[in-house]
């Protein structure tokens, strides 16, 4: 668990601070467009060691290596008056030889809130010149959790999170918002995201739900394929990059019952059906480190377990990069899940069962200590340590640490630029996904009288959600004055948009304690042609986010109830999660989720309540209509009822789009002949649309092991004029159809196979095609 406050180790300093967070005051004027160098179609990933690396390995003392293999929290290197501790931190470096770092003052207790790139970049970069002089003398690497653009950097710009990304079903954004962290990452003088992350978001009351993909294995891995490489580019001679860390390797996002780190009981073929895939997208775009998962799968420990970290990611999945822990989870052995004797004991068996490289040890010397006593005795062999030495100076050599130690200054000018936000505008625009529209009381007509109400219209925090200038989001007290200006809010947006100040009254408190001038809001809406309500969630991360229902609050749900008695009402959902509507899918003419857009979400949001854009999201999980439905998916059994609030893939645009003409090249589908199913699409009209064209397999049957309800198989995403019809083309191979069976054996069941465009949105625009393979036939076997 993170604590909250600094510690500090060996000082004796008098405080003089009272605690309480500044604004970063430094100003810069952020250059209004500029060209990155090399777009990048250079994608290396990490590989064998280099003889130089090897050298300087078998230099080292036993101690220098696990200093090298120690992470450690900046909260412990802070001091009581909230600046860098250099006793402390030269205590880190020379007597335990720490060679990385991680996360944000501003997290820690550090003097300001959100630090500016120039500040963070003091900051680190004082460390880094007190890890050149001393100890091992050799330069830290810095990690820092850049989820959504580098949101613990004062305006670097923050996108949507994960889910909005994958909702916009255009991996352009992932790259895009991935290629703009590490410009702002690299400008704080921070080396390395602890980003993306594929976990499938299956049970939606998972409060880190928002920070993923989706739920469903194809998505996710095209979006976490295009996001490492946005991230990562030519990483080895570009130092605007910053190695990015596919997370949480494996199986995080299925906790039974729903609360962060709960256990996962995932069958192994299953966890290499759907969890695997994303990861396996992450490693093939060469993703430069991984960090392993909390907790436990099927009963046993993923931090110890050498089947996920040693068969499964090195063997198998062939990952040559550098392996960390997640926060503390060594220590966690033994204190939280009960899984080891005692902290060495847990040390002990990391080592010797898995492949990891360095633990994020976060808060105290214990590794360091412990594992020189193992290898000290002869537990643990010294060539464990060289192996994971190797790869972390290696990491440290392909991002240049050794040549360009420090922050490029020069790179703080970008970060905040408006081409950046304009970037994020744009992924918010294509992620927001219109569910309802009856009566096509959306789009808002200038001329209508609108009454503003609810908790999300009027905060830039809300949007942002969780890992947003704080793990938690900003503080009740810093509320939205902590952005300085670097964000905006529906409420800003719409006065943009119509050049009007909007009628606005806030109703209810986000978390639905209290009505704010009930009759008040009441009579207003009377008053008004229609009304929208902004619901949805405070800020949160990992178990602080824990819900025991997806319901929204009950004064959410009847403030809803009560002003649509009066008139036509739009509810623009701002949440990370997809929280239980209750009578407010009735209630509501019209229902918008913007998930969590980012900083810069409300002008994309007023966009589209007023059609200056027409919306063209898609959900990227399943939308769950009542409690039980909680871990519904798309690929769920088929014969179990899916009957959701809204499915995987469902969204609708302004504009209605006609499918017709859906061919296959050959009815036969072979391994090693895919095939090419065709499908016309047309805009009838009034608004120019992006349509998101989805292409789903459904087997008919499967000997023995029941056929996923749908897979999303292929999907490309179109602009259409008003009007215009363009024929879209998409494969589908054999190959594909493979499935893992119980013994852990991909095979291909010969059955007939629904090829279906868009289920849920376009009604029957299928096609059957033979799958024709010897069932016999083993394309790939998993190592147990
Ligand atoms: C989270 C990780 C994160 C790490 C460092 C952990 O609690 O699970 O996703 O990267 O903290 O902040």
């Amino acid at each position: 668990m993170k604590p909250a406050l600094a510690e500090t180790s060996g000082t004796a300093n008098v405080c003089t601070w009272d605690g309480v967070q500044k604004l970063d005051n430094t100003t810069w004027k952020p250059e209004p467009a500029y060209a990155f160098r090399g777009q990048g179609d250079t994608f290396p990933g990490p590989g064998p060691i280099d003889r130089d690396i090897q050298r300087m390995v078998r230099q080292l003392t036993i101690e220098d290596k696990v200093g090298q293999m120690t992470q450690i929290q900046v909260g412990l290197i802070i001091d009581c008056n909230g600046q860098l501790n250099k006793t402390a931190a030269e205590y880190w470096i020379e007597k335990w030889r720490v060679g990385s770092f991680l996360e944000s003052p501003g997290n820690h207790n550090g003097l300001y809130s959100w630090y500016s790139p120039q500040k963070f970049s003091e900051f680190t970069d004082a460390v880094q010149k007190i890890a050149l002089e001393k100890g091992s003398k050799i330069p830290v690497i810095w990690g820092l959790d850049s989820v959504r653009g580098a949101n613990y950097v004062k305006g670097g710009t923050i996108f949507p999170a994960g889910i909005a990304t994958a909702a916009t079903f255009n991996p352009k954004h992932a790259f895009g918002a991935g290629r703009i962290a590490a410009k702002d990452s690299r400008a704080a003088g921070t080396h390395w995201a602890f980003a993306p992350i594929m976990d499938l978001a299956v049970n939606k009351l998972w409060s880190r739900t928002y920070e993923n993909f989706g739920e469903d294995p194809y998505l996710s891995s095209q979006m976490a394929h295009s996001s490492i490489q946005g991230y990562q580019g030519d990483y080895k001679s570009d130092r605007t990059r910053v190695a990015a860390c596919l997370k949480h390797f494996i199986g995080y996002g299925y906790p039974f019952d729903g609360s962060d780190r709960a256990n996962r009981h995932i069958a192994t073929h299953e966890m290499l059906e759907y969890f695997v895939p994303p990861f396996k997208a992450a490693i093939d775009a060469g993703s430069a480190t991984a960090m392993e998962s909390y907790g436990v799968v099927n009963g046993e420990a993923v931090m110890l377990s050498h089947y996920y970290l040693q068969e499964l990611l090195r063997r198998q999945l062939k990952f040559e990069g550098m392996l960390v822990t997640d926060w503390g989870e060594i220590n966690s052995q033994a204190q939280m899940y009960f899984t080891a004797k005692d902290t060495k004991h847990a040390t002990q068996m990391a080592l010797q069962q898995t492949s990891v490289d360095m633990s994020m040890v976060a808060d105290d010397e214990s590794f360091g200590q412990i594992t020189v006593d193992l290898v000290k005795s002869g537990v643990v062999s010294e060539r464990r340590l060289d192996e994971s030495v190797a790869r972390i100076l290696q990491l440290k050599k392909d991002l240049g640490l050794f040549t360009h130690p420090f922050a490029d200054k020069s790179l703080a000018r970008l970060v905040g630029s408006p081409q950046d936000i304009e970037d994020a505008r744009n992924a918010a625009r294509e992620s927001i996904t219109l569910l309802k529209n009856h009566q096509k009381v959306l789009p808002l007509k200038e001329t209508d009288k609108v009454l503003f109400i609810g908790p999300t219209l009027n905060s830039t925090r809300f949007m942002g959600g969780g890992w947003n200038v704080h793990w938690q989001g900003p503080s009740e007290q810093e509320g939205d004055s902590v952005y300085q200006g670097f964000g905006d809010t529906v409420l800003t947006g719409i006065k943009s948009v119509t050049q009007n100040t909007p009628r606005f009254m806030p109703a209810v408190d986000i978390d639905g304690n209290e009505f704010i001038d009930i009759d008040a809001v009441v009579a207003a809406a009377k008053r008004a042609d229609k009304v929208v309500v902004g619901l949805g969630e405070h800020t949160y991360a990992e178990n602080m986010g824990n819900i025991g229902k997806l319901l929204l609050p009950e004064k959410h749900i009847e403030l809803v109830a009560r002003v649509a008695k009066e008139k036509p009402v739009i509810v623009v959902l701002v949440q990370g999660r997809p929280r239980g509507l209750g009578s407010i899918a009735d209630n509501a003419h019209a229902i918008i989720n913007a998930y969590l857009p980012g900083a810069y979400g409300g002008l994309p949001i007023a966009e589209i309540l007023y059609g200056k854009v027409s919306p063209s999201g898609r959900l990227p999980i399943t939308y769950p209509a009542t409690e039980a439905q909680a871990s519904s998916t798309i690929w769920q059994s088929s014969y179990v009822e899916y009957k959701p609030q809204w499915a995987f893939g469902f969204g609708l645009g302004y504009s209605n789009i006609a499918y017709s003409n859906v061919t296959v090249s050959c009815s036969l589908l072979k391994m090693g002949s895919p095939i090419t199913a065709k499908v016309t699409v047309t805009n009838q009209g009034p608004y120019p649309q992006k349509e998101t064209v989805q292409l789903y397999t459904h087997q008919q049957y499967r000997a023995g092991y029941a056929p996923d309800l749908y897979r999303l198989r292929s999907f490309t995403k179109v602009d259409l004029e008003v009007g215009q019809s363009k024929t879209v083309s998409l494969q589908l191979l054999a190959e594909d159809m493979a499935f893992w069976d119980r013994r852990l054996r991909k095979r291909i069941e010969p059955a007939p196979v629904t090829v279906a465009i868009n289920p849920y949105t376009q009604k029957d625009i299928q096609t059957v095609v033979q799958l024709q393979a010897d069932p016999g036939y083993v394309l790939e076997e998993a190592y147990i």
